[in-house]
């Protein structure tokens, strides 16, 4: 699989599907800039790891939901040559919770780094993108999006049907400038993103509801990240490729 020179930027990278995106490029070659928040040791370890593949990789501490740190992010990124990838993978979830229960704060929360994050991101990488002739932005929906999540977090699967939305118009919009914009919906993915909405067992006890048996592992959506973008994957633009052992 070839990849584009040039600089892929992971959006939460210390952890999880990020963390195993990160991993595979390095594995590839690829230089990349990864962001995180709060977890600077695991964010270490993941760049040590990636070093040791002998591929240039940098973490920076950047909140996507921040103005101010997204473009720092991108600054940084650009030390390591231009940016020709941008996989927008950072998101939160909130604990379970019916509609009629969810406060505002939280609503605000989830579209902030789910939605504004992702625009964000994809301004800054799809202005660079232009600039130096094309690229791919990769956005991490969810299969949440197509589903609902009734009963458990319907503001997190309005979030990524925003998501959803962003990758067909964006897509549309900078098709010409030779910019790819993609996406994929991972299912129930074993990463800590379950214990962090309080429910760490959600893996185990919805699996026999995925057809293929089985919960799916943070480097199963890395290869799909990874294919798309690549220039294997060139005719492939404005959809969302779902990666969910077919739930
Ligand atoms: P995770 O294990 O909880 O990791 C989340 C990552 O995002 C961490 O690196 C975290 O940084 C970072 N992050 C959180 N808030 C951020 C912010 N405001 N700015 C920058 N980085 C931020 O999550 P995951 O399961 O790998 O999920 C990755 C993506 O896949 C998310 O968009 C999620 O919605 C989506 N997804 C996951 C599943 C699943 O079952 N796991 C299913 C469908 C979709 P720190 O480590 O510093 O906190």
């Amino acid at each position: 699989m070839q990849h584009a020179q040039g600089t892929v930027v992971v959006t939460g990278g210390s952890r999880g599907i990020g963390a195993a995106v990160v991993q595979a490029l390095a594995a590839r070659g690829v230089p990349t800039c990864f962001s995180y928040v709060t977890r600077r040791e695991a964010a270490e370890v993941v760049a040590e790891q990636a070093a040791e593949l002998g591929t240039p990789v940098k973490a920076v501490r950047a909140d996507v939901s921040s103005e101010a740190d997204v473009r720092r992010l991108f600054a940084e990124a650009e030390q390591l040559g231009p940016v020709t990838g941008l996989v927008n993978n950072a998101g939160v979830n909130a604990p379970q919770a019916r509609v009629v229960d969810i406060d505002v704060a939280r609503v605000r929360r989830l579209m902030e780094v789910n939605v504004v994050g992702a625009f964000l991101c994809a301004r800054e990488a799809v202005t660079r993108m232009a600039r130096s002739g094309g690229g791919v932005v990769v956005n991490v929906s969810s299969r949440a999006a197509v589903l609902g999540s009734a009963g458990e977090y319907v503001d997190y699967a309005a979030s990524k049907a925003a998501v959803d939305a962003l990758t067909v118009g964006l897509a549309r919009e900078v098709a010409e400038q030779g910019i790819r914009v993609v996406g994929v919906r991972p299912g129930l993915i074993r990463t800590d993103i379950h214990a962090s909405a309080g429910d760490p067992g959600r893996v185990e006890r919805l699996q026999r509801s995925v057809p293929m048996g089985r919960g799916g592992e943070a480097s199963e959506v890395a290869e799909a990240v990874v294919w798309l973008l690549s220039d294997a994957a060139s005719y492939v633009t404005g959809t969302t490729l779902d990666v969910s052992g077919g739930r």
